[in-house]
C-alpha cells in the first residue's frame, strides 16, 4: 500500500480505501501468482451488488492468481485497486466483468485516461492484455471484439481451470498462447474465431467473500441460487441465451448456511420463485430464523409465507415486475401473467402488512393504445383502494435486444417517449410516484447492443467527444 503525494491522488485513493474498510471478509482469499486487475466499470455500489465481482475474484485466487478488483467513478484518475491500492497501470491483465451494455463507455473512459487505444489493433506489444466477459458477451461478443484482446464466452466456472493456469504466466507471449487453447475464448486480434458457449452448473454453490453495507444488499451475504430463466420474456435477452437453466441443490445451498452462520443473505437468481426446491429453502430459513432478501420474484408464485419471511427481514416494500400496462401488452410480452394474479399477490402483500409496493413496467411499444393507458390507470387505482401508502412505478422505454422475438422492432422515438411520459405523470392516481428511465441512456443501450467490431470503437470514440 503507498499513499499518493498529489491531493487529486489522495482523494481517489481514500475514496477507494473506504469502500475497502467498509468490507467485512468472510472468506479470506490469497494468491501470488501473475497479478490481474479485475474490473468492474460502474460505481463501488453496483459493482458489490453483482455477486461476479467478487466470485470471480474467489474462482481465480483459490487457483492461486493474485487478482485485485477495481470499480470505476467518472472522476477517477489512477483507478486504485481495493485490496492493496495499487494503480491499475501497474497490471499486465485487465480482465473487464461487463454487465450492462452501457458500462462500455465507462471502459472507454478508463482506457482514454490510461492512454491506451481504444482499439486492440492500435496499441503495443507493453499494453495491458484485456479480456472482457459477463453476461453482455453472451449474445453479442462482437461488440468488443475489436477493443478487446480475448473475449471469454459463457460462465468462467466452465474452464476455470485453464483460464488460471493461463494467467499465472509472467511473459505476455506465455499468457497469449495459453488463451488461445481456451474454447470459451475468442479473439479477432490472435485470429480465433471459433468458440463453445457454456453455463456453469452452480456446484459449488458461488458465494461473495465479503459483505459490505454500501451494497444494495446491505451487509447481506450473496448467494446465486439459480442461472438463467425459466421464462421467455420477449424483450429478455436472459430468457433467450441463458440456458440451459442451472439450479443450485438445496443440500449444497444449505451448506453455504451453515458454514456462513450468523449472516443475513441476497439470495440471487433470475426469479428466485422459480427455484425448483424454494418451498424446502423456505422451510429452513423459517427454522433457522435466517433473514435474506431476494434479487427478484414472479408475481404469479409468490406466496404468503414468502411474502412474510420478507417483510420479517425488515423489508417496508416489495417489487413487482408486471412490465405490461394491460393484460394485452403482457400478453404481447409473452409475460404471462394475468392481471388476477397480481392483484391476488397484491392482496397477500397487505395481508402481511406491506404499505409500499414498487412495479416495473415498459412501454413504447407500437401496439400500445388509450385502452392500455386506461387499464393501466384503473389498476393503480385498485392498487391505492387496497391501503398501500406508497406505490411506485419505474417506467422504461422498451429496449429491443438481439436474439429475443423483439430484435427486429424498432425503439421508441425521443418525441413519442417523453409525450408517453408526460401523459403517464398527468393521469397518475394521488399517491402513486414514477421514476422514468433516461431516454438518453436507454438509446445508448438500445445502439451499443447492435453494434459490432470497430463499428463499437468508432460509436465510443463519438461519445467520449460528445461528453466532453
Ligand atoms: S424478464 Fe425476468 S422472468 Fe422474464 S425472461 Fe427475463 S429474467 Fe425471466
Amino acid at each position: 500500500m503507498r499513499r499518493p503525494r498529489s491531493s487529486e491522488a489522495f482523494k481517489e485513493y481514500s475514496y477507494v480505501l473506504k469502500f475497502r474498510n467498509s468490507e467485512k471478509i468472510v472468506r479470506k482469499i490469497e494468491g501470488n501468482l501473475g497479478r490481474v486487475a479485475l474490473i468492474f466499470p460502474n460505481s463501488y455500489a453496483i459493482a458489490s451488488g453483482s455477486l461476479a465481482w467478487s466470485w470471480v475474484q474467489t474462482l481465480l485466487t483459490e487457483r492461486g492468481l493474485n487478482v485485485q478488483r477495481f470499480f470505476y467513478e467518472s472522476w477517477f484518475a489512477r483507478f486504485y485497486s481495493m485490496e492493496d491500492q495499487i494503480p491499475l497501470d501497474e497490471f499486465p491483465v485487465w480482465l473487464f466483468t461487463l454487465q450492462f451494455e452501457n458500462d462500455l463507455i465507462n471502459v472507454a473512459d478508463i482506457l482514454v485516461k490510461k492512454g491506451i487505444p481504444l482499439s486492440v489493433f492500435e496499441r503495443q506489444p507493453y499494453h495491458p492484455i484485456i479480456i472482457f466477459g459477463g453476461p453482455v458477451m453472451l449474445f453479442n461478443h462482437e461488440l468488443v471484439d475489436e477493443i478487446a484482446d480475448f473475449v471469454f464466452v459463457g460462465d468462467l466456472e466452465c474452464s476455470i481451470d485453464e483460464f488460471s493456469e493461463a494467467l499465472r504466466f509472467d511473459e505476455k507471449d506465455d499468457i497469449i498462447r495459453h488463451l488461445l487453447n481456451i474454447n470459451q475464448i475468442c479473439s479477432r486480434k490472435y485470429g480465433k474465431l471459433k468458440f463453445s458457449n457454456c453455463i456453469g452448473n452452480l456446484s459449488p454453490v458461488p458465494v461473495a467473500h465479503f459483505i459490505t453495507p454500501f451494497s444494495p444488499y446491505k451487509n447481506k451475504l450473496l448467494v446465486e441460487i439459480g442461472r438463467g430463466c425459466i421464462r421467455r420474456c420477449a424483450f429478455c435477452v436472459t430468457g433467450y441465451t441463458k440456458k440451459p437453466v442451472k439450479f443450485a441443490s438445496l443440500d449444497e445451498v444449505i451448506n453455504v448456511f451453515e458454514k456462513h452462520k450468523g449472516y443475513e443473505y441476497g439470495l440471487i437468481s433470475a426469479t428466485i420463485t422459480d427455484y425448483p426446491y424454494l418451498e424446502g429453502l423456505l422451510d429452513y430459513l423459517e427454522a433457522q430464523n435466517i433473514k435474506f432478501s431476494v434479487s427478484s420474484m414472479r408475481a404469479d408464485k409468490i406466496n404468503k409465507r414468502l411474502l412474510m419471511l420478507l417483510k420479517s427481514t425488515d423489508h417496508h416494500s416489495f417489487t413487482i415486475a408486471p412490465e405490461g400496462i394491460s393484460q394485452k401488452m403482457r400478453d404481447i410480452m409473452l409475460k404471462d401473467l394475468t392481471t388476477e394474479q397480481i392483484v391476488k399477490t397484491l392482496k397477500l402483500g397487505r395481508e402481511v402488512g406491506f404499505k409500499h409496493v414498487k412495479f416495473y413496467y415498459i412501454i413504447g411499444l407500437e401496439e400500445e393504445d388509450e385502452s392500455d393507458y386506461a387499464e393501466f390507470f384503473d389498476f393503480l387505482e385498485t392498487v391505492v383502494d387496497m391501503g398501500y401508502q406508497e406505490v411506485v412505478i419505474s417506467v422504461n422505454p422498451l429496449v429491443p435486444k438481439p436474439f429475443t422475438p423483439f430484435a427486429d422492432r424498432k425503439m421508441v422515438e425521443k418525441r413519442e417517449y417523453e409525450e408517453k411520459t408526460k401523459f403517464i405523470r398527468r393521469n397518475l392516481p394521488k399517491k402513486v410516484k414514477a421514476d422514468f428511465e433516461s431516454y438518453k441512456l436507454s438509446r445508448i443501450q438500445y445502439e451499443l447492443s447492435n453494434l459490432k467490431g470497430p463499428q463499437t470503437v468508432v460509436y465510443l470514440r463519438q461519445i467520449i467527444k460528445t461528453e466532453k
